[in-house]
């Protein structure tokens, strides 16, 4: 029910649990992170609080200037730490962290297991990650055009973050029907569900609208809506007490 992401040059994986921690207040049942360094992707997820997430990261390789974190509330399939976000495409190559609902996974999902994919969830989300992989990978094409595809079929209410662990750079978001504001600072860019997890490091902010996708890219932000036009996005100033 919480989304906070965050690629740049500080440290990603406090900033995150922070902002998790004020999103609290939306209501929760699990919370999860996924980072990216020189090692690869790493997927924490926890059920509970984002202190039990906080506990679990004790003593863990955490060092990433990108990452993803979420805290949910479940939908499809029981809240526990499987079920948790960020889920990860059959490749490892995609993380994924998704608050609504995707009412046509299942007619998706039964193709994707047609084709061999497998899930380790029961989420509606761990299809949408891996729906965006079988594109990718079919049209050899970027992920930006691979989410705008998936997103083409999809039904529901969706606001998403992915990261690519072959772009460290990158991160992808979009909307329809569930919050997202995106964060822009100085050679960094902020994800969450409102402004909250945000204000503390810039004030500007831009509101995704429905059917709008964001790609931050080597310090680039560029906003399109599905039909790949480019959007001249409204920042504004937020002036929120902390
Ligand atoms: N439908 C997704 C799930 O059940 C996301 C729920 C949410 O918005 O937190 O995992």
């Amino acid at each position: 029910c919480g989304i906070v992401a965050y690629v740049g040059h500080r440290e990603a994986a406090p900033l995150i649990i922070k902002g998790l921690k004020r999103l609290e207040y939306r209501g929760y049942d699990s919370a999860g992170i996924a980072l990216l360094n020189g090692n690869g992707l790493k997927v924490y997820k926890k059920k509970g609080k984002v202190s039990a997430l906080e506990a679990e990261l004790k003593d863990k390789d955490l060092l990433a200037t990108v990452g993803i974190g979420h805290t949910r509330w479940a939908t499809h399939g029981e809240p526990n730490d499987v079920n948790a976000h960020p889920h990860y495409s059959n490749s490892g190559r995609f993380a994924i962290i998704h608050n609504g609902i995707i009412e046509n996974y299942a007619s998706i999902k039964q193709s994707l297991l047609n084709k061999g994919y497998t899930f380790q969830s029961q989420t509606d989300t761990e299809v949408l990650v891996n729906f965006v992989e079988d594109i990718q990978k079919n049209k050899d094409c970027s992920l930006e055009e691979a989410v705008r595809i998936a997103l083409h079929e999809v039904v529901g209410a969706y606001a998403i973050v992915i990261m690519d662990s072959e772009n460290p750079t990158q991160l992808i978001a979009a909307r329809k029907g569930s919050p997202l504001v995106i964060g822009v600072g100085d050679d960094e860019y902020f994800f969450a569900s409102d402004a909250t997890p945000i204000i503390e490091y810039t004030k500007e902010v831009i509101y995704l609208d429905d059917y709008e996708i964001a790609i931050v890219k080597e310090n680039e932000l560029t906003v399109k809506n599905l039909s790949n036009e480019e959007i001249d996005p409204y920042i504004q100033t937020v002036e929120l007490e902390l």
